[in-house]
């Protein structure tokens, strides 16, 4: 299959608008955080395992966890990012897996992970230039 260019998926997810639900899968995940990495990431996040699940019961959108090889002063890497699998439209699931990846982001390069505004919210503009919408409650 043909790489999924992030402005292809932008348009495609305002044409259907806010009311076209979308169930994910775990593909089309890969797909979208694969356009996102190439597209705003310049492609240095390293795609970890991608759930996509029926998340309601914990009541999330997505989910970055982050660990350290070896010990505590080990480099961090991402080992999964989890995402729900129903969502009210694609915009609103491009944007999730853009608010998890600038986790991994801030996790893998700095070795925090915030919703603060010099690491988390560095990546807002990028992505407002992409036509995605960075912010803390999606
Ligand atoms: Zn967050």
């Amino acid at each position: 299959m043909a790489k999924l260019q992030l402005h292809r998926l932008v348009e495609e997810a305002t044409k259907q608008g806010r009311n076209a639900p979308v169930i994910a899968t775990k593909e089309m995940v890969e797909d979208i955080y694969d356009a996102i990495n190439r597209a705003v990431f310049n492609g240095v996040l390293e795609r970890p395992k991608i759930v996509v699940r029926d998340y309601t019961k914990r009541n999330m959108w997505g989910e970055c966890e982050g660990w350290q090889r070896g010990s505590r002063w080990g480099p961090h890497y991402t080992a999964v990012i989890r995402i729900e699998k129903n969502f009210p439209n694609l915009k609103k699931l491009i944007a999730a897996v853009a608010h998890e990846m600038v986790h991994q982001w801030e996790w893998d390069k700095c070795g925090v992970m915030t919703h603060g505004p010099s690491t988390f919210f560095a990546w807002e503009e990028k992505l407002r230039s992409k036509g995605i919408r960075l912010s803390v409650t999606l």
